[in-house]
Parts: structure tokens; sequence; C-alpha cells
């Protein structure tokens, strides 16, 4: 393999790309108009091998990767276009990014009711809803090597430091760890956890293995390395000693997951991906995959299928298939539900029980992962109720999980929240309690 020099591609040098060429004037404002709200990142392995030029602008990487101008509401991009076209300085434009950013919803799915407390102090670098996993956010970790342009994490980047959940300190990690035996999955996240040279992960990894807790079981990295950049598993410097990392971790008995984002069956087609997975399923880790579906992107059955097959092909574990949340530009991705599970179901019944360990659609939403199982008329006093029928795979109760629950049938739902009780009920059987949980009257609940 090749040793690949990377290239970073921002808002401030894309121009420079050699591809630009063949994009408009227009194309190029666009981008540039877009990424001045909604952070853009792309790098030359992305760019020279997942984008298909002849394609643009139509290409689904390049959809992915790219600020797209229907990224934003007419208003907003007239605002910032205006503000660019009259040479605006860099302050004022970003005090108006920063305005339209407020109004993205920055954190959805109360992410910020997640923060656990130690000893009556925020613990800013670690997330705490289901029981037995905690997201942990390691400081140096906050950034990808390219950005999505759906990803909700997307307040992480653009700069705005309070709105970074970050923490130095393994120390105050273990404590939590000691201190909550229930929890037995720590998932590091980010922005990308990947993005860390090995000296800096090895850091946090042997604070946790020296630390020994009996409850420690898994250690999962969630990534998008192994789409945009798997040369860090091949010829990055730290490729090596990133390996051994892994093979330390499973050595010692703990599970390593590495669950890897991979949002088309492009990004599992070239050699370098390919050798990438070789490398870390060679250390004992498991490869376990996930993505939301998204419009314009991968909203349709065939796209999963394959995807999915490349998955097993290459000996990954198919996990979730995610709803795209209810932040930054939604509106541009987002599919009706309905459209959601027959996109699943289209793509599941194509494919074999390998496969099949697939879950979802599955909304992240404040209540839990809500897993839409399906439509169905349900028989009521002699006349009969369309419905979705939901569940929890997750909860922030872990009661709740596995109680098949109704919603009124609505074909142009995108999330929870624009869902309504079904068959009479007033409210959904979660939400006093979930009031309770995060002390909320019952009315705001339903608002997320
Ligand atoms: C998805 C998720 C997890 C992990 O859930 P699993 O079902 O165990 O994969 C943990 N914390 C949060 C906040 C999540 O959204």
């Amino acid at each position: 393999m090749d040793t690949m020099r990377y290239k970073v591609y921002t808002q401030t040098n894309f121009r420079k790309m050699p591809q630009m060429a063949m994009l408009t004037e227009e194309q190029k404002f666009d981008i540039e108009v877009v990424a001045s709200v909604l952070p853009f990142k792309s790098n030359n392995y992305v760019t020279d091998n997942l984008i298909d030029w002849g394609n643009v602008p139509d290409d689904p990487m390049f959809r992915l990767t790219f600020p797209q101008r229907e990224m934003l509401k007419e208003e907003h991009y007239n605002e910032i276009a205006d503000a660019l076209r009259s040479g605006k300085n860099k302050m004022e434009i970003k005090e108006i990014a920063n305005r339209i950013r407020m109004s993205l919803n920055p954190h959805p799915a109360g992410q910020k009711c997640n923060i656990p407390e130690l000893d009556g102090e925020d613990l800013k670098g670690i997330q705490h809803k289901y029981r037995e996993t905690a997201l942990f956010f390691p400081s140096n970790g906050q950034t990808c090597h390219a950005y999505c342009t759906f990803c909700f994490r997307w307040p992480q980047f653009v700069g705005v430091n309070e709105w970074k959940f970050a923490m130095k300190e393994t120390d105050l990690l273990l404590e939590y760890l000691r201190n909550n035996p229930q929890i037995t999955d720590v998932l590091f996240t980010g922005g990308d956890p990947m993005i860390m040279k090995a000296s800096a992960l090895e850091v946090y990894i042997n604070g946790l293995l020296e630390a020994n807790l009996p409850n420690l079981k898994t250690i999962r990295i969630g990534s998008k390395a192994l789409g945009f950049w798997p040369y860090k598993f091949l010829t990055d410097k730290d490729a090596d000693e990133t390996l051994r990392l892994f093979e330390k971790v499973v050595k010692s008995g703990v599970n390593l997951s590495f669950m890897a984002h991979f949002s088309h069956p492009v990004e599992l087609s070239t050699p370098a991906v390919q050798e990438a997975i070789v490398k870390i399923r060679n250390t004992g880790a498991q490869i376990r995959t996930q993505s939301p579906l998204l419009r314009h992107i991968n909203d349709d059955d065939d796209t999963w299928a394959e995807m999915w097959r490349a998955q097993v092909d290459n000996n990954c574990i198919p996990y979730y298939m995610f709803v795209e949340r209810d932040t930054g530009a939604q509106e541009y991705f987002s599919v009706p539900l309905v459209d959601a599970w027959k996109i699943f179901q289209k793509a599941y019944q194509q494919v074999s029980g390998i496969c099949r360990t697939v879950r979802g659609p599955s909304m992240s939403s404040t209540p839990g992962k809500v897993h839409i199982l399906g439509v169905q008329d349900i028989p009521l006093n002699g006349k009969s109720e369309k419905v979705f029928v939901l569940q929890f795979i997750q909860g922030r109760n872990p009661d709740w999980v596995c109680k098949p629950f109704f919603a009124k049938y609505d074909e142009n739902a995108t999330w929870l929240s624009d869902l309504k009780p079904a068959l009479g009920q007033k409210e959904f059987f979660y939400e006093r309690e979930l009031s309770e949980i995060l002390d909320e009257e019952p009315e705001l609940v339903r608002a997320e």
C-alpha cells in the first residue's frame, strides 16, 4: 500500500482543489456561503476516491461532504450571501453565522440533560443516558477527518467553546465508572477519537485498562476513519502503534468494538478501506457499522442492501440504521418515518439472516432509541385505526425497552416530536415518567 499524503480541504482552501475546475462559480460560492454556517472539511482520499466528479452535484459522497445551498433556509442563505458579497469582515460574518446556528437546534435529544455530576460538579466530557453505556468525549478527539453535512455533532466543530463537551482528565472518567458499577461500556466518541495520535489515545486506554475495573466489559470507538481516512490503519506514522493498542485492549480481556460509520457502499469499495478492515479485525477487535438514512445520499433499499452485504463480505457486523436527527440541515436530509420503514423493510428482505443483525430505523430521541417496527391497521370498535408500531431499543428508563406502543399514522412525520398517541390514548406511556426524570413540564417533554 502506497503512503498517502494527507491533504485537508476546508472553507478557506477548497477552491484550490483540482476538481473545482468542474464546478461553476455559482456552485463554489454556494459552498462558501453554507460553509460559513455549517462546518466543512474534506480530504484528498474522499475527493480523489469516493466522489464521482462526473456526477456532481448529484453524487452521494459529494452531497455527504460538501455543503449544498438547500441546506440553509432561503433567508439564512441570503443573509450570509449578502454579507460575503458586501465584503463584511470575518467577525461580522461569524456573528451572523452564530445567530443562524442557534436557530438550528444545536443540542437535539436533550443531550444537555445527559451530563452527569461528580461531587456536585458537571462532568462535561461524559454523557450518561443509558444505564450500561457512558459516552466519553476525549478533548483531543473533538474533530473529524471530514465532516458529514448531516452530522448532529456539528456544534463541536464550529469553534464556539461553551458548546464543546470535552474533558482532559481520564481520572474523572475512572472515578465516575467506579461510582457507577452498572456501566459496562465506555464509548469513545467526538468528533472522532481516531483523529487522535495513537500516543494520545493510549493515555486514555491505558488509564482504563490499568484501573482494572470489574464492571468494564467493552470499549467502543465510534469512528468515521475507515470511511474517510483508512490510511490511519495502513501507512500513517502511528498506524502500527494504533493497531498494537487495539491488540492490547483485546488481550486484556476487554471487548473492543469499533463502531464504523458508513453511509454509502462506495465507502467500502476501495482497496485501502478493505485492507484497513483486515488490519483492525486481525487485532481481535470487532467492527460494527451504523449510519443514518439520508435523503439524497442513501434513501433507497438497494443501496442499504448492497451496503450491508459489503459489510458482511468484509467481516463487519451491521448494527444500526438511524433516522436523521432534528438538528442542523435536517430538512435537507430527512425522510418521512413511513418511508424510512419501507426502505428498511425492503432492504432487510433482500439479505440473509447474517446481515439482519442490523436494527432500525431508530430515532435517538429524548426518551431513548425509538425503533419503528412498522405500520399496521388495528381493529377498534368495529372500525380500524392506522398506527405506527414503535418500541424502545434503549430508554432513559430501562423498563421501557421492548414494550410495543402506538402512534397515530402520519405520512409526513419525520421525527418522534411529530407523532401523537394512537388508539384513544392521551399520552405515550413513558411521558409522565420522562418529565419527572428531566424535571420538566409534561407538555414540554413531547417537544423533542
Ligand atoms: C446509541 C447510544 C448508546 C449506545 O446504545 P447501544 O444500544 O448499547 O448501542 C449510548 N448512549 C447514547 C446517548 C446513545 O445514543
